[in-house]
């Protein structure tokens, strides 16, 4: 089978790797209908962490299951399913907890010796408690609701994460700050499932701005740093905001999401901090912050989101403005690392 692979700082190519297969009872075998690529994926390509040469890409993806090992009884070989970012047993104190991004058997898809989600077939550790069906499979959802299915595998569910974090319910007044496609699907999901009655999108991008505005944004400030606090304050009575979404995770953002939140504020933050912004703690400590972050757990989010989206009351799929053939994932990642694409989906 295909695959997309990574080789260095700035080169994925696609090539031929082993099939995947059913090397513990409790996998699956998904053959991928669509994936995609995630701004996580970029800092490997960009060169600011380090990954092992030829190591598979990927860990957004959605497909038909082609093989079931023998000790798995949720899902059967046709079934639709969406996969989220890493795998878990969903049994354990952890995944109990809806924090199976800390399953005490999980892992993440690309990571080394695993499959990617960037390729033709997967294996998916413990299947039973990772993938999640969609009800009535292909047939009921059809391929048009493909690319919103695939949106929950991570960015739906990631953007609603921060928002869940920020402290986001009815009539909530919430900052987003990264107009990449979880900072707009925090918007979503703070909108569409929170019930958030406002929403400010820092954004200087008008594509992502029309985006963030179908999603639910009401107000959109193009300013950043000092400015952009200012603007955000001005635009709450000088107040700040109560619940701020910080999705980028550079010391500039946190700065501005310490900087608008509201006295006794939330910062709900998803951005991966690959640059480990180092935080001070006088300020929130002054200002009564309360500070909330992680990786997350997209498959506690996975059942609800599915449910949304085949009832046609959730579509993240906007994100996705470009659509390319696996075999030319290369050019998806010069696109999205250039920023002429908000998010890449592969078919
Ligand atoms: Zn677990």
């Amino acid at each position: 089978m295909r695959a997309a692979l990574y080789l260095s700082a700035g080169d994925v190519i696609v090539d031929e790797v082993p099939d995947a297969f059913l090397a513990e009872p409790t996998d699956a075998v998904v053959r991928v209908l669509r994936s995609c690529i995630c701004g996580s994926d970029l800092g490997s390509y960009r060169g600011v962490i380090t990954r092992a040469a030829r190591s598979r890409l990927g860990h957004e993806f959605l497909g038909i299951v082609e093989a079931v090992g023998a000790d798995v009884t949720s899902f059967r070989v046709g079934d639709l399913v969406v996969a989220p970012f890493q795998w878990s047993d969903n049994t354990c104190p952890a995944c109990l907890d809806g924090l199976q991004t800390s399953c005490a058997n999980g892992g993440t898809f690309g990571a080394p010796g695993t499959d990617g989600g960037q390729g033709e077939a997967v294996r998916v550790p413990q299947a039973d408690g990772t993938l999640v069906a969609v009800p009535g499979g292909l047939d009921a959802s059809g391929e048009e609701l493909l690319p919103a299915l695939l949106a929950t595998s991570d960015v739906a569910a990631t953007g609603l994460h921060g928002a869940v974090l920020a402290g986001t319910g009815e009539g909530s007044t919430v900052a987003v700050i990264g107009d990449g496609a979880v900072g707009l699907c925090a918007v979503l999901g703070a909108v569409t499932v929170l019930g958030a009655e406002r929403v400010i999108l820092m954004s200087r991008h008008a594509d992502r701005q029309a985006i963030g505005k179908g999603f639910g944004a009401t107000d959109i400030v193009e300013a950043r740093g000092e400015e952009g606090i200012a603007a955000v304050r001005e635009l709450t009575g000088g107040l700040g905001v109560r619940h701020v979404v910080e999705a980028v995770g550079t010391p500039e953002s946190w700065a501005m999401a310490m900087g608008m939140a509201r006295e006794g504020g939330a910062i709900g933050a998803v951005g991966v901090p690959h640059t480990m912004p180092q935080l001070p703690l006088f300020e929130p400590f002054i200002h009564h912050l309360s500070i909330n972050l992680g990786i997350a757990p997209v498959r506690r989010y996975l059942p609800d989101l599915i449910a949304r989206v085949t009832a046609g009351t959730l579509d993240a799929s906007p994100v996705f403005d470009t659509t390319l053939p696996l075999a030319q994932v290369a050019k998806g990642y010069a696109a999205m690392s250039a920023r002429e694409s908000v998010k890449v989906m592969l078919t």
